[in-house]
């Protein structure tokens, strides 16, 4: 399997690390939203969010938490996004689980171009009751 994020941790690939230990590796995007940006990534290979294992994601979600605060203290954004592209469709271009971290400012002019929709009806009760049903298979 040809995975870019496998190389990097492997070493096979270079990168900019920012942080790891036995689980995670954290390390700046090659091609940044702002320069800063981050990728956290699980060292195991799991291509989605849906793939990876609590106790994993735990894992990212700490580290990710930790190289933000060390992001907001030595870069000074005003803001910042936490995000993760799952599926092709999501936009979601390497396979291999990660979370982005990037820094954000007041003028950086980057808007989402969002649709918003509303419900009409009970669609929001039937599409509540769609997603319910599937729950337990999942807690
Ligand atoms: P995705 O599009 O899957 O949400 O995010 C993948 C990210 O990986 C992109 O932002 C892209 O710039 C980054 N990326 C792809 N190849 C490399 C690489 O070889 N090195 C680094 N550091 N980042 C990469
Ligand atoms: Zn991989």
């Amino acid at each position: 399997m040809n995975c870019i994020f496998c190389d990097i941790i492997e070493r096979k690939a270079p990168a900019e690390i920012i942080f790891e230990d036995d689980k995670v590796l954290a390390f700046l995007d090659i091609k940044p939203i702002h320069y800063g940006h981050i990728l956290v990534v699980p060292k195991k290979h799991y291509s989605d969010l849906l793939e990876i294992p609590g106790d994993a994601l735990c894992s990212i979600i700490k580290t990710a938490k930790m190289v933000t605060g060390a992001l907001v203290k030595s870069l000074k954004p005003d803001g910042y996004n936490l995000f993760s592209n799952n599926g092709k469709a999501a936009g979601q271009s390497v396979f291999h689980f990660h979370m982005h971290i990037t820094p954000r400012y007041f003028k950086d002019e980057i808007h989402f171009k969002l649709k918003l929709k509303d419900y009409k009806n009970t669609e929001m009760q039937n599409i509540a009751s769609l997603i319910k049903n599937e729950i337990s298979n999942y807690i």
